[in-house]
């Protein structure tokens, strides 16, 4: 299914049955990537007295509970709810679905004893001023991201500077493969969420961070349409499928 989309005075040409998936699927148990100290995902049949919602035990289906936390489970998206005293949900927030991406790799620096992601490497990596989304792969890249157990491991994290340079360049939607923009323990200050959101004095509503994706390696750096799929939870953050799709120009 070839598409050609216009965007910004520009033409791409699309192949919609050619999609990249960059989400790690929320299973249930302990073999999936986990941070914040988070349960692993639940996925459990109903029980109502000697009723299993199991069609293996007897049941004609299968009905069961999900229990998940979508910051710690998987991947997940999240807008400014996040971090406000408002109630602010995503599924309200955001309105529209598909946008132009620019997929970079980037090696976060050691500084001190971090790995940050840095203004100056965004500065030289990003080359497309018409993106709306950014996607970073972090190097090294390996599948073991779809399993890692963050919490408490001092992961990557962003710059605060690097997070205020995608409000400036007007990067609405930042995903990455990593639990959090900012630094794991940072006092609570999570500086480059306020950055990438200007919370509270010039809130970007319609903006999110989207985390723990993983993009394989044979998807090259370059320019991508992503289809941002969330669930319709009235919450801060929902797990999430994003999708990209190779555009030619
Ligand atoms: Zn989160």
């Amino acid at each position: 299914m070839i598409a050609t989309i216009e965007h910004k005075g520009k033409n791409y040409k699309t192949d919609f049955s050619l999609p990249i998936d960059i989400s790690i699927p929320l299973k249930p148990g302990p073999s999936n990537v986990n941070a914040w100290y988070c349960e692993p995902v639940k996925i459990e049949p109903v029980v109502m007295g000697d009723w299993i919602g199991d069609v293996n035990h007897g049941a004609g289906v299968n009905f069961r509970n999900v229990f998940l936390n979508p910051h710690g489970n998987g991947t997940h998206t999240e807008c400014v709810g996040h971090i406000s005293i408002e109630n602010i949900s995503l599924n309200q927030n955001l309105k529209s679905f598909f946008f132009i991406a620019e997929l970079i790799s980037v090696e976060p620096e050691k500084i001190n004893e971090d790995l940050v992601i840095t203004k100056n490497q965004l500065v030289s990596l990003c080359r497309h001023i018409d993106a709306e989304a950014l996607v970073i792969r972090t190097l090294p890249n390996s599948i073991e991201k779809k399993v890692h157990q963050y919490s408490d491991t001092n992961p990557p994290y962003l710059e605060m500077d690097a997070a205020a340079w995608m409000m400036s360049r007007n990067i609405k939607h930042l995903l990455l493969d990593l639990p959090s923009v900012d630094r794991e323990k940072d006092e609570g200050k999570l500086a480059a969420h306020h950055a990438f959101w200007q919370y509270p004095n010039a809130t970007r509503f319609d903006c999110t961070i989207t985390e723990l994706i993983f993009v394989p390696d044979t998807v090259p750096d370059g320019l991508y349409l992503i289809n941002m799929m969330i669930t319709s939870l009235e919450n801060d953050a929902s797990p999430s499928k994003p999708v990209l799709y190779k555009i030619d120009t």
